[in-house]
């Protein structure tokens, strides 16, 4: 792996970081998570207009987009990274700790490369959800690092035996703690809309455009846990896990408890965009 700091490739360890830094203090920061195969980041500039507009919500400077797209290109070619991810970060920058914005302090850009082996495991299985209120703020939109609420629930989740928090607000299903939500009924692919009480999944805009260019019907609406009981095929997608199917949440076996056929279509068309965009 490799790292970059403010101008400088470094190490990920490198200790350069002042202990007075709003992003470590307030979670006064932004961030993205890029996916690289065959060499090339995927949805990359998607990726980067979110940021930019997540930079703009929290009154930060905007980032400019052709130099971070030249930066995460230049962390690729440094490490030859054929497949891995690509972690970058804006904060509001080091100051003295005082909540109002400092007059003088100017943004940390940092970034994280790692390769990996490419081998996203799609568990055959299906995986089980834990609903859990949704205790985040208002503005979930924005892919800020004040992530301790999705922290948690992640980790409730899990001690449970599940693999993600189904995060549920106002009787509304949202999305979960690192990824969003799909249900498939009667061969419609429904997800709940993308207002400002979730992340908009970069993979979640590619599914819904895959499956309607492929014939499927595809809806952003309201969800609720009557959905999941009736529901004959759950997912859930994120950068980093892709597709990951869903065969239980709380008690509620979904479908047969095996995977959707649905499913199965969609996930092979992300496969297929994947190579389509960036090679085999
Ligand atoms: N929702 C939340 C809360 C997330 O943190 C993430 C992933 N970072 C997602 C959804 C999925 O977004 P994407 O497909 O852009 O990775």
């Amino acid at each position: 792996s490799v790292a970059y700091f403010n101008g400088d490739f470094i190490k990920v360890d490198d200790a350069v970081m002042p202990l007075e830094e709003r992003g470590l203090q307030f979670g006064d920061s932004v961030y993205e998570v890029i996916r690289v195969y065959n060499g090339k980041p995927y949805t990359l500039i998607e990726h980067l207009q979110r940021l930019l507009i997540s930079s703009e919500s929290i009154m930060l400077a905007s980032p400019n987009v052709m130099e971070l797209e030249e930066l995460v290109l230049q962390g690729i070619d440094k490490l030859q990274m054929q497949s891995g991810t690509i972690y970058l970060q804006i904060t509001r920058g080091s100051a003295s700790r005082n909540h109002e914005f400092p007059i003088d302090a100017h943004q940390n850009l940092m970034a994280i490369w790692k390769v990996d082996e490419g081998v996203i495991s799609t568990p055959d299985q299906g995986v089980k959800l834990k609903s859990f209120p949704d205790e985040r703020w208002k503005k979930c939109f924005i892919k800020s690092t004040c992530l301790l609420p999705n922290v948690l629930a992640k980790e409730k989740a899990k001690r449970k035996g599940c693999y993600e928090a189904l995060l549920i607000r106002d009787a509304e299903i949202k999305e979960c703690s690192a990824m969003n939500v799909f249900i498939v009924k009667d061969g419609v692919v429904k997800t709940p809309p993308a207002d400002q009480s979730i992340l908009n999944g970069i993979t979640r805009q590619k599914v819904l455009s895959l499956a309607s260019q492929n014939g499927l019907l595809t809806s952003e609406t309201v969800l609720t846990i009557e959905d999941i009981e009736v529901a004959d095929e759950i997912f859930i997608t994120s950068t980093t896990k892709e597709l990951i199917p869903v065969t239980q949440v709380d008690n509620f076996i979904i479908g047969n408890g095996k995977l959707g056929e649905n499913f199965s279509l969609i996930h092979r068309l992300y496969k297929e965009d994947v190579i389509r965009e960036c090679g085999a």
